[in-house]
């Protein structure tokens, strides 16, 4: 039986602008260069980090960062803690900065509230690039914490500055607000989520509404990914989650099924259109 698929990518979907640029940053110098080193993936995807292997991005981890002397790495656009550009000065490294506007500027205000004497919270996921580069800037002091309940188990000022990790879920984020006002404490709230994750919400919404299934295709590693499909499964139950072509299960199908392809900022377009060429050869 042929199942006739009609397949449409969400032309809103993959990278944001500070995937675009790390990315670009590492080709062009891969066009140049045999090899580039690159601390940590370079994007929460899988598949676009074999491409970029293949092509000669050496990804290394911070162990590997100290080994190292007189040599070019690239930053990815999650930032890093400043302890990391202070080894690159001792090991004599060229650091090829691509961290994300949006991050540099997230970890200058924290960096100010630390400044300021301000207890910071951070609402982020425990062992994230990002969160690590984040808490960096206050001599590790900013309390990070990813669920509310884990709070029960610190012991509070009665003032505090409250950051947001630039991927995680605005409802999340303003839902852990209240209840910590709601909790006696003064509560300097900064909502600092990247609209390029959160104005995706909206799209996303009206975009899985047309279809009898929707394939949401993002590394498992990606925490937007996590968000944004999450927001796919609220408006459409028939979300199924998968990070390359050998996870699509054709039993999730029936013929002529209306089929929508959408993803993660860090979703390359070419493997969302794999999975279009994929679907449509069924
Ligand atoms: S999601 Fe936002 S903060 Fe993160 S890399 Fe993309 S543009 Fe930058």
């Amino acid at each position: 039986m042929k199942y006739d698929l009609a397949v449409t990518i969400d032309k809103a979907s993959g990278f944001c602008f500070g995937v675009v640029y790390a990315i670009d940053m590492a080709e062009d110098i891969l066009d140049e260069d045999e090899y580039l080193y690159c601390l940590g993936d370079i994007v929460h995807n899988d598949e676009e980090v074999k491409r970029l292997t293949a092509k000669g991005l050496r990804i290394i981890d911070h162990e590997q960062l100290k080994g190292l002397k007189n040599e070019k790495v690239l930053i990815r656009a999650h930032g890093e803690a400043p302890s990391t550009y202070q080894l690159a000065l001792e090991n004599n490294l060229i650091l090829i900065d691509a961290s994300c506007p949006v991050v540099l500027k997230l970890q200058n205000r924290i960096k100010n509230s630390h400044d300021e004497d301000e207890q910071i919270l951070i609402f982020g996921k425990h062992g994230h690039a990002e969160v690590i580069g984040l808490q960096g800037q206050t001599d590790g002091k900013a309390i990070v914490f990813q669920d509310l309940s884990e709070l029960d188990e610190v012991e509070l000022p009665s003032k505090f500055t409250l950051y947001s990790q630039t991927t995680k879920s605005t409802d999340k984020f303003y839902h852990i607000k209240e209840q910590l006002i709601g909790r006696g404490y003064e509560v300097k709230a900064n909502d600092t989520i990247c609209r390029q994750v959160s104005n995706r919400y909206g799209d996303l919404e009206k975009f899985v509404v047309d279809f009898d299934k929707i394939l949401f295709v993002s590394g498992k590693k990606s925490s937007n990914g996590k968000v944004l499909y999450d927001v796919c499964k609220k408006y459409n139950p028939n979300a199924y989650f998968i990070s390359n072509i050998e996870e699509i299960e054709l039993e999730w199908f029936s013929q002529h099924d209306k089929v929508g392809i959408c993803g993660a900022t860090s979703t390359p377009m070419w493997l969302m259109e794999q999975v279009k060429a994929k679907l449509e050869s069924y």
